[in-house]
Parts: C-alpha cells; structure tokens; sequence
C-alpha cells in the first residue's frame, strides 16, 4: 500500500492506473478504522482493480462546538490495518492542502440538508459535500463507496451525483453494529461502560419499531411515542430526533406504506450518536 498527502501525486498515480484500464473504487472517511469501514474497503476490493481509502478529518463538517478537535485520530493503526486488508492507496491530505488560504467554494443540496440531522448541525451537510466532491475530483474513481449507517448522508451524496452530472458510481452498504446491536461508530470510543449500555437503547428501539411494523403498526405517531419511551427509560439519554421518512425525499411519512426510513440522533450525555433501520414491507 502507498500513503499519499499531496494531491497531485495521487491525481498523477490514478492516471497511470486509468491509462492501464483499471477501474478505481474508493473509501472516503475520517479514519479511527472499525468493521463498518472495513465492510466498504472490502466491498471496493472485491469489485474494483484498485482501491483508494482516505483519511480525512474535515473541519468543515463540523461546527465550532463540535468535536473536531477531539475526534479519535491513529493514522499508524489504520495504516496497519489497510495494508492488511489489500488497499492500494492510501490519501491522507493535510487541511492547509485541502483548504489552503483564500478558499471559498461549497456544495449545498438544497432543502435535504435541513432535514434530520442537518437541524442540529446546520452547516454539517455542506462541508460533507464540499469535502467528497473534491475527494471525488482527486481520485476520479468509477465506485464510491459509503455506509447506511449516514443515511441522510448516503441520500444527499446520491443527490449531488445526480444533480451534478458525476460520473460515478455511489454505492451503500449495511449497517455493521457489534453483538450487542449498537451501531460501529469511531465516536463510540467516547462511551463509557454506562453510557455504552444506555447507548443500546438506539438499537432496542429501532427494533422495537420494526416489531411493532410486522405487527401490522402503520402510524408513525405511535411506533416514535413508543422509541422515545424505550429511550427516554434509559439514563443519560436525550433525545435529538426521532423521525419516520420517505427513503428519497426524506420528508415525514403520515403513514407507513411500502418504504420508510426510521432515523434518529440521540445524545448520551454530550455524545451525539446515530442509528436507523430501512423498513420494507411485503404484502
Ligand atoms: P466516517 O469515517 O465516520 O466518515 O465514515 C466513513 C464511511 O464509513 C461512511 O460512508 C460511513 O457511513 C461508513 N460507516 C461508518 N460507520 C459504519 C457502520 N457501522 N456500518 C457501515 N458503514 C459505516
């Protein structure tokens, strides 16, 4: 595998391997490596000659209260862990490189990035799309891949694929969560042993939700009285939202016909984690 910081090195690189008729899958994340990553890196292997993963905290996705500073950083052990698992490239640029002096262009997808997530962090949605925009514009790759777990993330990207006229390919995949159900999330290292049992209830209330679904519930207003319930009994829980939406649009559903979105934030103390499920129904 080989690190690269500088962006024309990697632009240069990735033209050799075009001009030699390899396809390119790619892996944009923030690092702290965990399953739910490496369920992508693997997936880009699997269907792609050459696969390039990046490492990237961006400060533009979050705000200033928000845990930039501290996010889980060891490039060290993820640069282990991706050499083992087969990757290519690795891109690791620095934010001067990435956001040098004088900068001034972001990517909005109107109205999405208002919805769920994007209430509580207003400008978060802008800098995810400036930041994979540019990612995709360095590394040109025909696959993208990304996570269900950001699912208002997933949806928006696809969007601004659409919109944009870009060429690739963005692919998403299942959620990966330990055993005991809670989602694989770099933010989880912030937990406690308390807080990591509180932190379930996302999880046991989504499949409460999904229960409550096969049981034949179509009314949203019921199945989010009956998660907040699930969550609320639960110590150091705050609700940021629970929301019941359309899978494209992401608007709230009055009823649950074929497809909803189950999404939801949650603050266990000041950690703000999130989980979802995608309900299919089959009559
Ligand atoms: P991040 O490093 O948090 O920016 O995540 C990088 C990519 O990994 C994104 O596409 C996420 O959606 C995906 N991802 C994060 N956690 C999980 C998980 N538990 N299961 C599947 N994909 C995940």
């Amino acid at each position: 595998m080989k690190t690269i910081s500088l962006i024309d090195e990697l632009k240069s690189e990735i033209k050799l391997l075009k001009a030699q008729g390899k396809s390119i899958g790619f892996v944009p994340s923030m690092g702290y490596l965990h399953e739910g990553h490496l369920s992508l890196v693997r997936a880009s292997i699997k269907k792609t000659d050459c696969t390039v993963v990046s490492i990237f905290v961006n400060p533009t996705q979050f705000s200033p209260n928000e845990d930039f500073k501290k996010y889980p950083r060891d490039i060290m052990r993820d640069t282990e862990i991706l050499k083992k698992e087969g990757v290519h490239y690795l891109f690791t640029p620095q934010t001067s490189l990435m956001y040098p002096h004088g900068y001034k262009t972001f990517v909005e997808v109107r109205d999405f990035e208002m919805k769920l997530c994007g209430r509580s962090r207003p400008n978060h949605f802008k800098g995810v799309c400036t930041v994979v925009l540019k990612l995709l514009n360095i590394v040109d790759p025909d696959i993208s891949f990304f996570g269900q777990k950001d699912a208002q993330q997933a949806i928006i990207l696809k969007k601004m694929g659409q919109d944009l006229n870009l060429d690739v390919k963005i692919e998403v995949f299942p959620i990966v969560r330990d055993k005991d159900g809670l989602a694989l999330s770099s933010r989880n290292t912030y937990l406690n042993a308390q807080q990591r049992i509180s932190a379930l209830s996302l999880s046991r209330s989504l499949r409460e939700a999904q229960r409550m679904i096969e049981r034949g519930e179509r009314n949203p207003e019921k199945i989010i009285l009956r998660m907040k319930e699930i969550i609320t009994s639960t110590p150091f829980t705050r609700i940021d939202y629970i929301e019941v939406v359309d899978i494209e649009t992401l608007d709230p559903l009055p009823v649950i016909n074929e497809k909803a979105l189950i999404a939801l934030a949650v603050f266990i103390d000041k950690i703000r984690l999130i989980d979802n499920t995608i309900i299919c129904i089959k009559e």
